[in-house]
């Protein structure tokens, strides 16, 4: 039977341990504090922002809401990363992706302090998790490595095949699968947009890890049996109805396949929200020289 890997349930559980650590930091006299700073009218990432807010609201850090016009100059931007660098109270900073196209997001990312850089994005991060030695995992990955391990999925030794080789999903989530630990090495492809025969590759694979962005693009006749499938892809299309959200993978005839497959939704996206919130209350722990355990490090 096909497991139908629960992400809301894993979160849940996540966020349940993550009121723990947050109670033990404020035994201490810490607050985990997240500052995000939205710099775009776009309803979805406004709901994105809402979201983090009220996650963080669950578990007990605090947040603050910096919101910018949209047309207001780069350097006011700065300006603001520069007052969180260096506010003490603040332990994680995220600035929600996409920026007016008039701002640089690669220098944004890098004016960040990278003990603050909850999202993972900052070089110096992604040069420590290249190197093995993480400080913050980029969420939606991290959160992928999780749900795996919950549902005893080996990757040592495994072929996996990553679908999509982007700065925030892609790259990462192929870093943390052949970095060489318990979690990790497995043997991976990474396919994009140029890659030749991807149902080969994919058929070939105990993992597949869905990232491009292309509704439905991986099904089953691209799986062998007894694969595993995480679905990170969200995309809303059009119905007779109205519209709806599919993931990258056409979860019927890929769930005939696997051993074990995330749904869309209720798989990646809710891992993605709970490990912003780790990584906060990671920022806030090591700032004050706390040692807690996090849930599953
Ligand atoms: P992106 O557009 O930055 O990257 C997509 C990647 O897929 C590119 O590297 C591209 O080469 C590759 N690609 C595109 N078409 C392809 C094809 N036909 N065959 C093979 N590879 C192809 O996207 P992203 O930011 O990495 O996000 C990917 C998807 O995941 C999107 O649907 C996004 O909404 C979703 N996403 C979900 C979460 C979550 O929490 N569930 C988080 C981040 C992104």
């Amino acid at each position: 039977m096909t497991n139908i890997i629960d992400g809301e349930a894993v979160a849940a559980d996540i966020r349940k341990s993550l009121i723990d650590c947050v109670s033990q930091l404020g035994d201490a006299g810490v607050t985990p504090t997240l500052a995000t700073v939205l710099m775009n009218n776009d309803p979805a990432s406004q709901t994105y922002v809402s979201m983090k807010h009220g996650d963080c609201e669950e578990v007990g850090i605090e947040t603050r809401d910096i919101k910018l016009d949209p047309d207001s100059k780069e350097a006011e931007l700065f300006d603001i990363v520069d007052e969180l660098n260096a506010d003490e109270a603040v332990d994680g900073i995220l600035v929600q992706m996409p920026l007016p196209s008039h701002v640089d997001e690669r220098d944004v990312l890098r004016h960040i302090t990278p003990e603050k850089d909850v999202d993972g994005f900052h070089p110096e991060n992604v040069g420590r998790l290249v190197a093995g030695n993480p400080r913050f995992k980029p969420c939606t990955p991290h959160g992928i490595q999780k749900l795996l391990a919950d549902a005893a999925v080996e990757t040592e030794g495994a072929d996996a095949v990553v679908v999509g080789r982007s700065n925030i999903v892609g790259k990462p989530m192929a870093n943390l699968l052949m970095q060489k630990n318990g979690t990790g090495n497995a043997t991976v492809t990474i396919c994009h947009s140029r890659t030749d025969s991807l149902a080969e590759k994919t058929r070939a694979a105990d993992i597949v890890i869905a990232a491009a962005g292309v509704p439905e693009m991986v099904d089953g006749s691209m799986l062998s049996p007894g694969v595993t499938v995480v679905d990170v892809g969200i995309n809303r299309i059009e119905t007779e109805d109205g519209s709806t959200l599919v993931g990258d993978v056409e979860y019927e005839s890929a769930a005939k396949k696997a051993q074990a497959i995330t749904p869309v939704p209720g798989g990646v996206g809710p891992m993605t929200r709970a490990m912003l919130l780790w990584n906060t209350v990671k920022a806030a722990a090591e700032t004050a020289s706390i040692d807690i355990t996090l849930p599953w490090s």
